[in-house]
């Protein structure tokens, strides 16, 4: 069995909606059990800042699907909640990344593991590090808990979640 974190973020819509069917579509798929599901934070947006705030969360699953085939799942549920890909880093209904998977270090030409950019996003490292303070860098070693970008302003808890039954459940 294989352990993997993945981010996960929405900026259209019903963003707390749209986390949680891409939530249940992962708990749905007959490989893959969800273990734990963060709080949801607010966070602002980078990049194209003239765009509505997002809500994230980070997820633990566990799966005998290889790293390709999560990255398949991920972009199908993306495909399903509606995910127009027109521009990069623009407003999305959900976009799932795929940070780590075991301790892989993983650079395929459509798949990099760790997720190239997650050490310098605070929307990433600080629902990761609320599930596990103890994941580590595979390339570095370095605790994700002690990159600098963790301490960045931007990313504020908006609703407190312990469960993955707890998240889907409540509205
Ligand atoms: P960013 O990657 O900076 O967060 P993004 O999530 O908006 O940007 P997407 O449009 O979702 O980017 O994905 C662009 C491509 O990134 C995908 O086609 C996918 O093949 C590739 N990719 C590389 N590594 C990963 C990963 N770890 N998880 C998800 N997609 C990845
Ligand atoms: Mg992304
Ligand atoms: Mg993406």
């Amino acid at each position: 069995m294989n352990t993997a974190y993945l981010s996960m973020g929405s900026n259209i819509g019903n963003r707390l909606q749209h986390l949680k069917q891409a939530v249940q579509l992962l708990h749905e798929h007959p490989a893959i059990t969800v273990l734990d599901v963060s709080s949801v934070y607010e966070t602002e947006p980078l990049g194209l800042t003239e765009q509505a705030k997002f809500l994230n969360i980070a997820v633990n699953l566990e799966t005998s699907l290889e790293a390709l085939e999560l990255l398949n799942v991920c972009q199908s549920i993306e495909n399903k909640l509606g995910r127009m890909r027109k521009i990069r880093w623009g407003p999305r209904t959900v976009d799932l990344d795929i940070l780590l998977y075991n301790h892989d270090v993983l650079q395929l030409e459509n798949l990099l593991i760790p997720h190239l950019r997650m050490h310098e996003r605070a929307f990433v490292l600080v629902p990761l590090v609320e599930i596990n303070p103890e994941v580590k860098n595979p390339v570095t070693g370095t605790l994700y808990r002690d990159e600098p970008a963790m301490q960045e302003d931007g990313v504020v808890l908006w609703k407190k979640v312990q469960r993955v039954e707890e998240f889907l459940q409540q509205d």
